[in-house]
């Protein structure tokens, strides 16, 4: 997902502390589970608070890795590193940063080996960034490989053509066969 709407701001204590203490933990996985409201649309949890007469929302999740290891890099992602992590847990020993192309192709539900970019291990200077129409019709713009764009090309192209030269074939063959009326007449 996008977190670009966002503020990447580091949440004062007191907004850290009101999170924790509306929390449950989840004996069982050891998860933190906010009691705060969750995005309908991503099932994180949101927290606001305003500050200098500045409003400031934020996901749970960073709130929490901010405070431990203060404000986020450039490029970089928070995510949950448990498979079985909700994703509106704020527990932060189940979270990780990684950078936002990693998070957002893991997203798309192909992985490969964390520092890889794509399946093939591209180096990062074949990273493009492709216009993308989402479900709801808004535009988005996705890291793809451009050498693995590249190859699913070249794939496609030849897998038609076989596709095309088989459809000759037959034709031909039933042409033969009189099946197929040869000219208008
Ligand atoms: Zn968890
Ligand atoms: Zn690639």
């Amino acid at each position: 997902m996008s977190d670009s709407r966002y503020s990447f701001t580091e949440a004062p204590d007191r907004v850290y502390d009101r999170l924790i203490a509306r929390a449950t933990r989840d004996e069982l996985t050891g998860c933190l589970v906010a009691g705060h409201s969750a995005s309908k649309q991503t099932g994180y949890s949101v927290i606001g608070w305003s500050e200098n007469g500045q409003n400031h929302t934020e996901l749970g999740h960073r709130v929490v890795w901010m405070h431990a290891h203060g404000p986020m890099a450039e490029g970089m992602t928070v995510d949950h590193r448990q498979g079985y992590c909700p994703r509106n847990c704020v527990e932060v020993t189940h979270l990780r940063e990684l950078p936002l192309l990693e998070n957002s192709r893991r997203n798309k539900g192909s992985d490969w080996p964390l520092g890889q970019l794509c399946s093939r291990n591209h180096g990062p200077e074949h990273q493009v960034l492709v216009d993308r129409q989402t479900r709801t019709g808004a535009h988005r713009q996705s890291p793809r490989c451009s050498e693995c764009m590249k190859i699913a090309a070249r794939e496609y192209k030849a897998a038609n053509r076989a596709d095309v030269n088989r459809r000759n074939r037959e034709y031909r063959a039933r042409k033969k066969s009189g099946l197929v009326p040869s000219g208008r007449g």
